[in-house]
C-alpha cells in the first residue's frame, strides 16, 4: 500500500475511534474514493455527513488535501483575566519562575483537604514550549499512583485524540484543575479548586500556549470563572489572559457515552485549527 494510502487508512480508523461515519474503499475496506490514485494526493476520507466547508475549491476531479484545515471559527465567547501574576507578592506559587518549581510546590502542597488521600500530586506534564495545554479536572486512581496526569482509561482516549490532529501527547502540556485526586474520584469541591487553581494559572502564564482545550465543565467552568453549563459553552472560542480556550467533553464523558465523540471531534479540529 501507498504511504498516501497507509496515511489516509491510519487518519480513517482514528476518526472512526472518534465516532466518525465509516468510509467505504474501492477495494472493500476502509479509505477515501475510488478516482484518487496519486500518492501525493491521497484520498480525502469523508469527515462525517457535514458538507465540506469549501465545496468550491473541491474540482470534481481533483483530488482534495486529505486535512480539512478550512473549518470555520465559533464566534468569540468569554473572556476571563484570573487574578495574580504579581511578581511582587510573596506568594511562592506567583514567585515560582518554572514549571519544574510549580511541580516542586504542587508535591509538598497541604492548601486543601486532597492532601490527606494522595498516594502521589499530579502536577502535569509536558513540554515548557507545549502549544497546547489541556485540561481535565482531577487525577483519578492511575493518575494517583503514578504521579502522572491521564494515564489510565480516559487518558488513553485522550492520546488518540491529540493523534487525530497529528499532536503526538508529548508535545502537548496536560494537566488538571485539582493536582490531587478526590476521594472515589468524586467531582472536587468549590474550596478545594480555589485553593489548587492558582498553579494552574501560574502554568499557564508560564507555557503561554496558542491554545487551552478545556476538557469537561469542571475546567471549563474553573478557567472561564463561569458557572455555565458545558453544552452552553462550547463551539465559541473563549479567552483566558487572552489565550483563546476551547470546551469540550471531557474522554471519561466520552467512554460513558459515544454519542459526544463526534461533537468532539468538532471541537478538537477547532483547537487544531487555532493552533496552525
Ligand atoms: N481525568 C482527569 O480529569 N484527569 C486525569 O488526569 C485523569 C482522568
Ligand atoms: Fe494542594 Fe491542590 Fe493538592 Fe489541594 S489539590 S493539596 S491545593 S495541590
Amino acid at each position: 500500500m501507498s504511504d498516501g494510502r497507509a496515511l489516509a487508512r491510519q487518519f480513517l480508523e482514528q476518526q472512526r475511534l472518534l465516532g466518525g461515519d465509516p468510509v467505504i474503499l474501492a477495494d472493500g475496506r476502509t479509505g477515501g474514493p475510488p478516482d484518487c490514485k496519486t500518492d501525493e494526493h491521497p484520498p480525502v476520507p469523508q469527515l462525517s455527513a457535514r458538507p465540506p466547508v469549501r465545496p468550491s475549491a473541491r474540482a470534481p476531479s481533483a483530488c482534495p488535501p486529505v486535512r480539512p484545515t478550512a473549518i470555520s471559527l465559533p464566534p468569540d465567547g468569554i473572556s476571563f483575566d484570573p487574578p495574580g501574576g504579581d511578581l511582587f507578592s510573596n506568594d511562592p506559587v506567583q514567585q515560582a519562575g518554572s514549571l519544574d518549581a510549580i511541580a516542586e510546590l504542587v508535591t509538598a502542597c497541604t492548601r486543601c483537604r486532597l492532601c490527606e488521600g494522595r498516594r502521589h500530586a499530579v502536577p502535569g506534564e509536558g513540554p515548557g514550549d507545549a502549544r497546547l495545554v489541556v485540561v481535565g479536572e482531577g487525577p483519578g486512581r492511575v493518575e494517583d499512583q503514578t504521579g502522572r496526569p491521564f494515564v489510565g482509561q480516559a487518558g488513553e482516549l485522550l492520546t488518540k485524540i491529540l493523534a487525530a490532529i497529528q499532536l503526538p501527547r508529548e508535545r502537548v502540556f496536560i494537566c488538571n484543575v485539582v493536582k490531587c485526586r478526590p476521594p472515589e474520584n468524586r467531582v472536587p469541591q468549590y474550596d478545594e479548586i480555589a485553593a489548587c487553581v492558582p498553579y494552574l494559572f501560574r502554568q499557564i502564564d508560564l507555557l503561554k500556549p496558542r491554545v487551552i482545550l478545556a476538557m469537561g465543565g469542571t475546567a471549563a467552568q474553573t478557567i472561564l470563572n463561569t458557572k455555565q453549563s458545558l453544552g452552553a459553552l462550547r463551539n465559541q472560542v473563549h479567552r483566558c489572559r487572552g489565550i483563546p480556550v476551547i470546551v469540550t467533553y471531557h474522554p471519561a464523558a466520552l467512554l460513558r457515552n459515544p454519542n459526544w465523540k463526534k461533537p468532539t471531534w468538532d471541537d478538537v479540529r477547532i483547537a487544531r485549527r487555532l493552533l496552525d
